[in-house]
């Protein structure tokens, strides 16, 4: 007989005013009696619906049932035969728009906890098993990745597993992409992405790092090094700025520079070495989970975070859960206001920020209501510190140095979905690279395909 709550099992959190203050995971995770208590609510659906919002296709009600009876290992392996980042993926990814959407308990009161399930077992198993991963006999034959984000490290363990040598080129001193960069360490601790990368390892996968391919080498001289198939997965790291004056004076960052000196090169603990500016007062400019990311580390090094955002609540990108999370820890949004000018001072620091209200008008290309400018409606914020947080875009140098890789119009390299094949021969490409920024499920969706795509080039090509 199925647990017929309406509602979710709650899973612990740290209280707000005591995580605002600390780098600590938010979010603490189920209990095993909680994990069976959420799998109990699980219909089992014989037609699976779940399934069909997940884009690497995890085998949602029999890891389910398999929690349910208490099986944790037997459930992670069975993640694990289509996810290779549980752990990440059951934090990270965006449920409620994905499996969670289309969870029938989702229609009469709260879908399943599918996220939170994942990351128990993932955990679970990361602290319980003792199975290490095991190097499978070689091909014969050579692949290049570059970049070493989700979208790389899954097209590396496919290929791993199928017995290619794989070698990951990667441009940072730090492999995992966004999830080492980006993502703050109270959403994603770095010692779970670590570990999915030692895993990697064991199957044998190379990593080169601080390689920037298109500088230190290029996509063609890789193929002259013996690589017979190369798969990018370089991602979206090349930051949008806005144009208005005083965008280039000390104390505006892009969220990606921002983040990444905390994040990856530690700025937030007390003996770093890395420089970032404590501020008292942070305009984060945007409304997206990289913005939400931006202001609550800025809380947490001891500013009032201001967010601005020129439409209203209900068109704010960012996850509800992020937005909530944001609001409980103290993040103040100015709703409905854009910035016009960054003021500062005769030594060119920032001082504050000069915004406009605005109004919503008709629905824009996107379906959104356009944000219109209220005149005469100009007001200031004191700040020492701007944070632009406007979206990203792919970074041109391998496209611009590979000769017949052909890009679109927002410089993102053109891959066929199924396969990752790109207009030059053995070149396959996915991730935030093809489809601009996204989100870390469909890069490792991309780099799946990625992997297959290669395996059948490799083998048609030595037929
Ligand atoms: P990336 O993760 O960007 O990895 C690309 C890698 O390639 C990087 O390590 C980069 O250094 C390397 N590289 C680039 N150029 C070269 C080169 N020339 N040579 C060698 N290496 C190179 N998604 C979610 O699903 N949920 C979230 O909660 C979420 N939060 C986010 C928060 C932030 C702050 C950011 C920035 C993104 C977030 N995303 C989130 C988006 C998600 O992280 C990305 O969609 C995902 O990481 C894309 O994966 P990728 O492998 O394509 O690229
Ligand atoms: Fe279980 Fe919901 Fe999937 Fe049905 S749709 S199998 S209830 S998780």
């Amino acid at each position: 007989m199925p647990n017929m709550n309406p509602k979710k099992c709650p899973m612990p959190e740290q209280a707000p005013d005591v995580r605002n203050k600390n780098f600590e995971e938010v979010t603490l995770g189920y209990t095993a009696e909680m994990a069976v208590e959420e799998a109990q609510r699980c219909l089992n659906c014989k037609n699976k619906p779940c399934m069909t919002g997940c884009p690497v296709q995890v085998k949602i009600p029999e890891f389910i049932a398999l929690v349910a009876e208490g099986k944790f290992l037997e459930a992670a392996a069975k993640i694990k035969e289509t996810s290779a980042l549980p752990a990440v993926c059951g934090r990270v990814c965006p449920q409620e728009s994905q499996c969670e959407c289309h969870c029938v308990r989702g229609i009469k009161g709260e879908a399943v906890a599918i996220g939170r399930l994942e990351r128990f077992v993932a955990d679970y198993a990361r602290e319980n098993s003792t199975e290490k991963a095991v190097k499978p006999e070689s091909n014969g034959h050579k692949v290049a990745i570059v970049g070493a984000g989700p979208a790389g490290l899954t097209c590396a363990g496919d290929l791993a597993r199928m017995g290619y040598e794989v070698t990951v080129f990667e441009a940072l001193h730090t492999a995992g992409g966004v999830l080492m960069y980006g993502i703050p360490e109270f959403r994603l601790p770095k010692t779970i992405v670590q570990k999915e990368i030692d895993t990697l390892k064991d199957l044998g996968v190379e990593f080169v790092l601080n390689f920037v391919v298109g500088r230190s080498e290029t996509i063609d001289e890789l193929f002259g090094d013996g690589y017979e198939a190369i798969f990018v997965g370089s991602g979206a790291g090349l930051p949008t700025f806005i144009g208005v004056p005083g965008e280039n004076a000390n104390g505006v960052y892009s969220a990606n520079e921002y983040l990444t000196r905390i994040n990856l090169m530690k700025a937030y603990k007390e003996n770093a070495d890395t420089p970032i500016y404590h501020a008292k007062k942070v305009a984060v400019v945007g409304g997206g989970n990289v913005a939400m990311d931006a202001a609550r580390t800025a809380l947490r090094l001891g500013a009032e975070v201001h967010v601005i955002y020129r439409r209203s609540e209900a068109e704010l990108p960012a996850r509800a859960e992020e937005v909530h999370h944001a609001k409980e820890e103290g993040i103040i949004f100015d709703l409905l206001t854009n910035p016009v000018e960054i003021l500062t001072d005769d030594k060119d620091w920032v001082t504050g920020i000069r915004c406009i209200r605005m109004e919503l008008g008709e629905p824009d290309a996107s379906g959104r209501r356009r944000p219109v400018e209220i005149p005469g409606s100009e007001f200031e914020i004191e700040v020492d510190e701007v944070i632009m947080s406007l979206g990203t875009s792919p970074n041109p140098l391998i496209s611009s140095t590979t000769y017949g890789l052909d890009v679109n119009r927002r410089k993102c390299i053109v891959a066929e979905e199924e396969t990752g094949k790109t207009s030059k021969e053995g070149v396959y490409a996915g991730g935030d690279a093809v489809t601009g920024a996204a989100t870390v499920i469909l890069a490792m969706g991309a780099g799946k395909a990625g992997a297959k795509g290669i395996d059948e080039y490799i083998k048609s090509k030595n037929a």
